[in-house]
């Protein structure tokens, strides 16, 4: 549901966490209140359901229960990350490696954003994959390193390009202040079990003037993604996602500004993209594809004309 433009892989970047705790009452990971409604989407992993909530004060949408440490290394190793069997991304290193290259049509329209902030300077990605687009940055006048948890994608980062790039969980990363004149995230916030904190870390890291780019699917921001919800609404149902809980938060260009701007970030900017009707990634059954390919052909225009109902957020913000 979230892989960017031609089955771009799952994110490689997620972090393990510390507590295998899980919250009877859940609080939100935006603004830390326990006051939430139900929302119609869940996740399955070992039989284990994992539900989405809406909060009621800042109106983020988040899983709860959590993952705990332990299913997060289950849905990352690499033998069940590439062969989950769900309906989704890439299923064997040959795919994400395709799909990696093939995702880089979209390479120069994220650093010309960053562009239009920073032309050089230190340059860090968390989550780097297999170092496309560190190796993109470098060519362009970055001087680059990254984090990537995955072991696949950490290899290949240095065997494919010579990249700096620690195998790490970005929550273990000891933090280099006042170090980076950019900090990149591409398709990692939404995995985060606390990625506030996590922006917060980003925010340290960074110089004075220095900015963070952050890029995330925003499912539910686009035509097809705002009738399913309210079709679900409507109906009481609630729709069970075909793959584990890759997935822990779900952003709307408000709750992606808010979020930044809580972590410490000024001039936020939110630059909606969407990927072309050619491109998008079709699940579900024959009507539910039917319907998304169609409806993606005026959500395009749209939001290529007036920036709105995209289905792919970047944000952009200032360390002040
Ligand atoms: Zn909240």
């Amino acid at each position: 549901m979230t892989t960017p433009d031609l089955q771009e892989p799952k994110s490689l970047s997620i972090m393990p966490q510390d507590s295998d705790t899980t919250e009877a009452s859940p609080t939100c990971p935006l603004c830390k209140k326990n006051k939430s409604t139900s929302f119609p989407i869940s996740y399955l992993l070992d039989q284990k359901t994992f539900d989405a909530r809406k909060c009621l004060s800042c109106n983020f949408v988040y899983l709860a229960p959590r993952p705990t440490s332990r299913e997060i290394a289950l849905m990352y190793s690499d033998e069940y990350f590439l062969h989950d069997g769900a309906d989704f991304g890439a299923h064997s290193a040959q795919d994400y490696e395709t799909a990696a290259r093939l995702g880089s049509v979209k390479f120069p329209e994220i650093l010309g954003w960053i562009k239009k902030y920073q032309t050089d300077g230190k340059f860090f990605e968390i989550g780097c994959g297999m170092g496309y687009f560190l190796d993109y940055a470098r060519q362009h006048g970055f001087e680059v390193s990254g984090i990537e948890f995955a072991a696949l994608g950490a290899n290949a980062c240095k065997e494919k390009f010579g990249l700096e790039v620690l195998q790490s969980s970005f929550e273990k990363y000891p933090v280099k202040e006042n170090l980076y004149t950019v900090i990149f995230m591409g398709d990692v916030l939404e995995h985060f079990n606390e990625p506030l904190e996590m922006l917060q870390k980003a925010h340290a890291m960074l110089k004075s003037g220095g900015i963070v780019a952050a890029e995330v699917p925003s499912m539910f921001n686009s035509i097809t993604g705002r009738l399913a919800v309210a079709g679900l609404n409507i109906l009481g149902k609630t729709k069970k996602m075909p793959m584990p809980p890759y997935h822990v938060n779900e952003f709307t260009p408000r709750t992606l500004a808010l979020m930044l701007k809580t972590a410490g970030f000024g001039s936020v900017r939110i630059v909606q993209r969407i990927k072309s009707p050619q491109r998008i990634t079709l699940r579900g059954n024959v009507f539910e594809k039917t319907t998304k390919k169609f409806l993606q052909y005026p959500n395009f225009y749209i939001t290529r004309l007036a920036g709105v109902l995209g289905d792919r957020l970047l944000a952009i913000g200032i360390r002040t």
